[in-house]
């Protein structure tokens, strides 16, 4: 894009911001040149030579990094930002002639107000740190992404993060208050806490999801809830997974929030719970947290409830190993070397449609060849529909397949998914898995974000490749 050497970028970088800013650790350059995309994995362990940047800095301020972007959208090199490398979609894949801004020297914790419950803190903090501060001083955000100390407080509204505890808390749309970026013009932007207002178009959601395509988020304020009173724990098994996904939909309609509401197919229930549940049904892993009022009338309600949808009580013990390995991460790494590949795919859909859609994208996942399993559950409901979680492994007759392989099955759940009504992505973002289905997605609506993507990028700075097709 910019015609410049690698070593004439670094040394224009230097200049802005100083020597020490522009990373030389090689381990670290490698770390910070791809996300945790199954794909961008297996690719990291073929590549010889490896792709890497022209650039790797690690800014400590909002002035710093206008500084950077003001020099890249003057000379047209691009940007890829880097939070804590966790996204799993392909989001972060420079080119040889990008700078990668990585925000892990911007971990501050600004502010806990306890008052107002909010807290503010710099986009590079990890997701773990930020909520390990909020429990010493009493709070907690109730965001907890199964990657919470691999993510960063900034990667999640960039992606549109979900966490476990949702059906309570919310998304990260309902939690991100405030904030302050980056433009790409090196200007910066800073909006104010408020409870609520009616002033225009949010300009939040310019940033959530923007997946770096907007600028870089340097601060983000969050809302926060004092640690909860009361907690009660329930699982009940389900003769069909549409059992309890009829279940779910009744105990939200009704209006109860349980934390945790996560359903699991008799696949995934026969490999999480194996002996601690009964095998060959769905099971539901049901959490209540609050005052001690509510969790109890809301933990009668939701069992009569699936008792009522033909749900067996089985007792605590499931929620009780799901919290205890809950943040535990697979190794991709370790069924790529055994020539398999594994991956998720979530989606979600309006009640009428989410039976059809469960048992349609299994179907294609499975109708191909080389796919060892399928399954899939249920983690975030509303009082709409919910998500399915879809998880599959897969092994190609020669390693040198993985990558037809892996584009076939994702193929397969896309269109389903989008035949079905549902949406292609619940939580993990676009990237560069799901680029392609975007514009069937978002129908004459993709223009519109093409078209406001440019207005604040006309350079075609910020992250190319990611969530847009490239210019
Ligand atoms: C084992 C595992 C479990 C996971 N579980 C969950 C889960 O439960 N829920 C969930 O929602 N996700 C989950 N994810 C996905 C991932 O953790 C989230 O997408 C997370 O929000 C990414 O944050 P990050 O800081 O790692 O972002 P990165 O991977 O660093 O970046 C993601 C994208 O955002 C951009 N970006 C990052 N920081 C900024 C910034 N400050 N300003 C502008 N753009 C930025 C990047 O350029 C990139 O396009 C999981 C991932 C793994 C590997």
């Amino acid at each position: 894009m910019s015609g410049r050497s690698a070593e004439r970028v670094r040394g224009e970088v230097a200049r802005l911001v100083g020597d020490d800013r522009v990373v030389a650790d090689a381990e670290r350059i490698a770390r910070v040149s791809r996300d945790s995309w199954v794909i961008a994995v297996w690719r990291s362990l073929q590549a010889s030579p490896p792709v890497r940047p022209a650039c790797v800095v690690r800014p400590r301020s909002t002035a710093e990094i206008a500084a950077l972007l003001a020099y890249a959208s003057r000379e047209g090199v691009a940007i890829v930002p880097f939070g804590a490398g966790s996204g799993v979609c392909g989001g972060i894949q420079p080119d040889a002639e990008a700078i990668v801004v990585d925000l892990g020297d911007m971990r501050a914790l600004r502010t806990i107000d306890g008052h107002n419950l909010l807290a503010t803190a710099e986009s590079g903090l990890l997701g773990s740190e930020f909520e390990a501060a909020l429990n010493d001083a009493g709070y907690s955000m109730g965001h907890f992404p199964q990657s919470i100390a691999l993510s960063s407080v900034g990667g999640w509204v960039a992606t549109r993060s979900a966490g476990q505890f949702s059906t309570k808390y919310g998304n990260i749309e309902q939690l991100f208050v405030a904030f302050e970026a980056v433009l790409p013009s090196g200007a910066v932007i800073r909006t104010r806490p408020v409870p609520r207002a009616s002033t225009g178009p949010d300009l939040r959601h310019l940033f959530l999801g923007g997946e770096g395509t907007t600028g870089i988020l340097t601060e983000v304020t969050f809302e926060i809830h004092p640690l909860p009173e009361a907690t009660e724990r329930q699982a009940v098994a389900f003769p069909t997974m549409g059992a309890g996904l009829e279940a779910l939909r009744r105990i939200v309609r009704a209006g109860w929030r349980p934390a945790v509401l996560r359903l699991y197919d008799e696949v995934e229930a026969g490999r999480a719970f194996a002996g601690a549940a009964p095998a060959n049904e769905s099971l539901l892993l049901v959490l209540c947290e609050g005052s001690a009022a509510l969790v109890a009338a809301e933990r009668a309600a939701v069992e009569a409830t699936c008792r009522e949808t033909g749900g067996r009580l089985v007792g605590a013990a499931p929620v009780g190993s799901w919290l205890h390995h809950r943040n535990a991460v697979p190794g991709f790494e370790v069924f790529l070397k055994q020539g398999m590949i594994v991956d998720t795919i979530e989606v979600a859909a309006m009640w009428d449609k989410i039976d059809g859609l469960y048992a349609d994208v299994l179907a294609a996942m499975r109708a191909v060849p080389g796919l060892i399993v399928a399954s899939g559950h249920s983690s975030h409901t509303y009082s709409t529909g919910t998500n399915i979680y879809f998880t599959f492994a897969a092994k190609p007759a020669v390693p040198a397949e993985i990558e037809p392989l892996y584009f076939h099955i994702w193929n397969a759940a896309m269109e389903a998914t989008l035949a079905a009504g549902g949406t292609i992505s619940h939580h993990h973002g676009i990237g560069r898995v799901r680029r392609e289905w975007l514009p069937r997605e978002l129908g004459s609506g993709y223009e519109v974000l093409v078209a406001v993507q440019r207005a604040l990028d006309p350079a075609g700075i910020m992250n190319p490749g990611a969530l847009l097709r490239p210019r």
